[in-house]
């Protein structure tokens, strides 16, 4: 272990200084030993005090539309290639997004985004109501806004841009070697498009990927690289919670220590950055949930996901109450 230790501490110097670490040492974090998984945290920890201060951020999400999506990504209920038994409906109204933006914000959510099924939006009228859900999030609330709409066309973004639009996401899922094994419906580098285009346009970026749908440590060092070069803003991290009916529905590839050291591993190579631990939080993380923080992330979503239920949104601030971490206020 006194190897392990001293290695830790030389990567958090390093991080600290504002160097990077390679690969080598991404796999390293990953490969860290359960027994010395204090010592993992208490320098991602340091990490995070160092950029992130103790401020948390929360976010939520309104799944929008959900459900046929001409996608095939393995682990995803909204794909139409497979029978999960979702509830599937078209692009709901502004009205009912701006209505749970206002509930989000009273729950503490400093940022909220409207999420929507599929490769990208094209009907004249689902435009019209995500632009104008987020005009109503930028004028009625102080919320920051985002979306989550895949492929759009650059004069869609202009308009979301000209509405207000703060934050623009898209998940890259996992790394670009191992895309291939959860969907074959588009190229990775499609989405690396989009994501370019997004910064390219100014908004912030929020991109990060779904842990435990089969890749190994490698890919996971591999994308955390990959986020790290394309210098996205904000790195959500979604733990694979197995849903019915989807080709991932057995698979069980992570242990809470696991998920921890994902955490810690996006700390080390992104030091700055936000890490946001989203979908599959309570699944995977079982009662390690507060560790989250120590393990690095600097945030996490609320309420519920797309598909799913998340915890009840009192439990969490009450976890932040006893952990001491402050919600970033507006
Ligand atoms: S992850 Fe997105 S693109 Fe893939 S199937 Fe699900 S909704 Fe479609």
């Amino acid at each position: 272990m006194k190897n392990y230790s001293e290695k830790i501490l030389s990567l958090e110097a390093k991080v600290l200084k504002g160097a990077g670490i390679d690969f080598k040492d991404g796999l390293f974090i990953l490969d860290y030993p359960e027994e010395g998984i204090f010592e993992l945290l208490a320098s991602a920890n340091r990490i995070r005090i160092e950029f992130k201060k103790n401020e948390v951020r929360l976010c939520s999400i309104i799944n929008a539309k959900s459900g046929l999506c001409s996608e095939d990504c393995a682990f995803c209920a909204q794909s139409a290639h497979y029978d999960t038994g979702i509830k599937t409906y078209p692009m709901v109204h502004a009205e009912t997004i701006i209505k749970e933006a206002k509930a989000a914000l009273k729950n503490g959510a400093r940022e909220f985004s409207v999420v929507t099924s599929g490769k990208g939006i094209k009907s004249a009228q689902d435009i019209e109501r995500l632009i104008e859900a987020i005009r109503k999030i930028h004028e009625e609330t102080p919320l920051e806004s985002c979306t989550s709409p895949g492929i759009l066309d650059d004069e869609t973004l202009i308009a979301l841009k000209d509405a207000g639009l703060h934050s623009f996401h898209h998940n890259l899922e996992t790394s670009r070697s191992f895309f291939p094994n959860i969907c074959s419906t588009h190229d990775y580098e499609d989405d690396v498009k989009v994501v370019r285009k997004a910064m390219d346009m100014g908004f912030h970026v929020c991109c990060g990927g779904i842990f435990g749908i089969g890749e190994e440590d490698i890919h996971r060092v591999e994308l955390a690289h990959t986020l790290a070069e394309l210098d996205v803003d904000s790195v959500p991290v979604n733990f694979l919670n197995p849903r019915p009916g989807t080709p991932l529905m057995d698979s069980d590839n992570l242990t809470p220590l696991k998920c921890l050291k994902i955490i810690a591993l996006l700390r080390f190579m992104l030091p700055q950055k936000d890490i946001i631990v989203c979908g599959g939080r309570e699944v995977n993380l079982k009662d390690m949930q507060p560790l989250i923080f120590a393990a690095g992330a600097n945030g996490m979503m609320i309420g519920n996901y797309l598909t799913t239920n998340g915890r009840n949104v009192e439990d969490d601030l009450s976890m932040l109450r006893h952990l001491g971490l402050r919600s970033k206020g507006f």
